[in-house]
């Protein structure tokens, strides 16, 4: 694996993240800026929709307070007295009252006047004038005396903005004598404003009104804006004078000037006329901002976390990236071995390589493979010398495992063809769960030349059967064999007689010719567990598992009448052999049988040739 492109992969994943990073922090810077301005704006304007009623409470009060002394003074006697022409004259000084509510209570400029029902005032409590008539320059009072009623306005007057309740004043004859007319001023309420909030303000009546104001009270004009209270200060004069010459046009709930929120409220009369705009003057940190702190604390709290999962996040992603470039790394690795390798727990594989399925080639996925065969050792070739399921009763991986030096083979047919595998297992530790790995490396062609050279070293290279050590081999097995299931176990020995004149007299190659068919002809005589050996030279041995004596003697009987007989067209002179025949003992070993065998094939000899001579010590019982 090329740990140069790791690397390079690590670095750009390392710029991705830090440009998400980077862009999540723009994001949220960009959030906190518009979130902390939306935040801000709906603060102040809470802020100012609270001055908004303020002032209208403010305004409220004013009116009310107003028309209470109205009414109060309507049912004065004195004023009804002086309103009546036939009545005793009595002196009554609005004056006087006026400045006792202005010592005494916070409505310091009201103005009482007294108007007959000809409209002729009669009493001022701001001036000493009387007797003059009001009917032209005032048609509310016109209209009020034609159709008397209890009359709260807000309106412009010649001298300024004021708040007017009218009273009629009626006899016991219901019959209209004039009217009381309460006037207050708006300017002190800015005043009021200031004294409760600590909020300036500059109260403008509209310019329409300009002419009108023959007496403005203040005197001040903004661009023909009226300022109605005194206490308007001049900064906000100046600031204001700008707006004004523009209209106060594009003036919504409130502007920001500076550290400064300037509202405007409007000023509304009866019939909800615009009339004037009230200005209200304050310092941003009037405002209440702790909800919107507490939000925006919340926010970077939230913003944190998000970036500390991210980050988190991250990490996780890059320790899972190194671990899966790490299992496809071991996996490549474990992949392109030519050997094959699995991981198997105590019943079933549970992973294999690629070349498991390169040569269990009939399955391409491990659960087609498990369907048919659960333990891989199904697949075995139960043949003695290989690995089987149990081996002495040990489960094979547990068998494997008890001697890890030895080599164990396992024999696996494919496609009719033998695969020989060695077997390796391991233990794999630190696992939940025990579990092996197995090693199968394929020792076919190794095991086929071994079989090949065993085969040869074991083989009679002119006749093709059995050699002397083949026979050996062959007896000590099965000598064990019959002990085992104690069965019958005979061993015969033949020897051509004479042959040594056939060589003499045919020459070496017939000789040897002559030893190819004969052993031939033998073979062919015998049953498929008959085990047929060249001892050496012209001497040959039988060995006839599951054969008694009698059966052995007769197998001989029959070997040596058939060489006696063949044909001697086949033979290039007439051939004989000789028998020495043993049955195994209990008390035998490969040397006694042997040697008892090889000296009955003597006596045979020495009693003539050509005949069967069964061994000392071995009786026949003849029926
Ligand atoms: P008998 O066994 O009947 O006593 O007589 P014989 O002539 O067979 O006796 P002996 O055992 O003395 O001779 C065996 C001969 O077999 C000697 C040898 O030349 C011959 N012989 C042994 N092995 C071979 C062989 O591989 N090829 C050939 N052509 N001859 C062999
Ligand atoms: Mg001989
Ligand atoms: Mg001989």
């Amino acid at each position: 694996m090329n740990k140069n492109r790791y690397e390079n992969r690590n670095s750009y994943v390392i710029a991705l993240w830090l440009t998400v990073v980077g862009l999540v922090l723009f994001g949220a810077l960009w959030g906190y800026e518009w979130g902390k301005s939306s935040l801000e704006r709906s603060a102040i304007s809470a802020y100012e929709q609270k001055i908004e009623s303020d002032i209208k409470a403010l305004i409220e009060d004013k009116r009310d307070a107003s028309m209470a002394i109205a009414i109060t003074l309507s049912q004065n006697p004195d004023i009804k007295s002086m309103l009546c022409k036939t009545c005793v004259p009595v002196n009554f000084d609005f004056k006087q009252l006026s400045d006792q509510l202005a010592t005494n209570t916070n409505f310091n400029n009201v103005w009482i006047q007294l108007i007959d029902a000809d409209g002729a005032s009669l009493l001022r409590s701001w001036s000493p004038k009387k007797g003059d008539s009001l009917l032209k320059v005032r048609k509310d009072i016109e209209a009020n005396l034609a159709n008397p009623k209890v009359t709260r306005t807000l309106s412009v007057g010649t001298f300024s903005l004021s708040v007017k309740s009218a009273m009629p004043i009626f006899d016991e004859q219901k019959k209209l004598l004039g009217l009381v007319e309460v006037i207050s001023k708006f300017g002190t309420l800015a005043k009021r404003l200031k004294q409760a909030e600590d909020i300036d303000s500059v109260i403008l009546v509209d310019k329409r009104f300009r002419k009108q104001l023959t007496n403005a009270e203040t005197g001040l004009f903004l661009e023909d804006y009226y300022v109605v209270n005194k206490t308007a200060l001049l900064q906000d004069r100046a600031f204001l004078a700008k707006l004004a010459k523009l209209g106060f046009t594009h003036f919504g709930g409130y502007q920001l000037h500076g550290q400064t929120i300037v509202g405007r409220h409007l000023i509304l009369d009866n019939s909800h006329q615009e009339i004037a705009s009230w200005f209200t003057f304050s310092n941003k940190n009037q405002v209440d901002f702790t909800e919107m702190e507490q939000i925006l604390a919340g926010y970077i709290y939230a913003v944190m976390l998000f970036l500390l999962l991210l980050t988190v996040l991250f990490i996780v992603y890059c320790f899972k990236r190194q671990s899966d470039g790490r299992k496809r790394y071991y996996r490549q690795i474990i992949d392109s071995a030519s050997d094959i390798i699995l991981v198997a727990d105590r019943n079933k594989v549970v992973d294999a390589n690629q070349h498991f399925f390169d040569f269990y080639s009939d399955f391409s996925t491990l659960s087609e493979f498990l369907k048919q065969h659960e333990d891989l050792s199904n697949t075995f070739e139960k043949e003695e010398g290989f690995l089987q399921k149990y081996m002495q009763g040990v489960y094979w991986l547990d068998y494997v495992l008890q001697n890890r030096k030895k080599v164990y083979k396992a024999k696996i047919m494919k496609n009719g063809q033998p695969h020989y595998f060695s077997v390796k297992a391991g233990m794999m530790e630190g696992l939940q769960k025990p579990l092996f790995n197995v090693l199968l490396q394929e020792i076919t062609e190794q095991e086929l030349y071994k079989n090949q050279l065993e085969h040869l070293s074991q083989t009679d290279a002119l006749t093709g059967i059995g050699n002397r050590l083949y026979f050996n081999r062959s007896l000590n097995k099965e000598i064990q064999r019959s002990r085992r299931y104690k069965s019958d176990l005979s061993l015969l020995m033949f020897d051509i007689d004479f042959f040594k004149k056939v060589n003499d007299n045919y020459g070496h190659d017939v000789g040897d010719q002559v030893l190819v068919e004969i052993s031939a002809v033998i073979q062919s005589l015998l049953r498929e567990t008959d085990i047929l050996c060249r001892f050496g030279g012209e001497e040959f041995a039988i060995i006839m598992p599951e054969t008694g004596l009698i059966e052995a003697e007769k197998s001989a009987e029959r070997l040596r009448s058939t060489i006696e007989k063949v044909s001697t067209s086949e033979f290039p002179s007439k051939l004989t052999i000789s028998f020495g025949v043993g049955q195994v003992t209990k008390w035998d070993n490969e040397k006694t049988i042997l040697k008892r065998v090889d000296n009955a094939l003597y006596s045979a000899k020495e009693l003539g040739r050509n005949r069967v001579v069964v061994a000392e010590g071995d009786v026949i019982q003849r029926p």
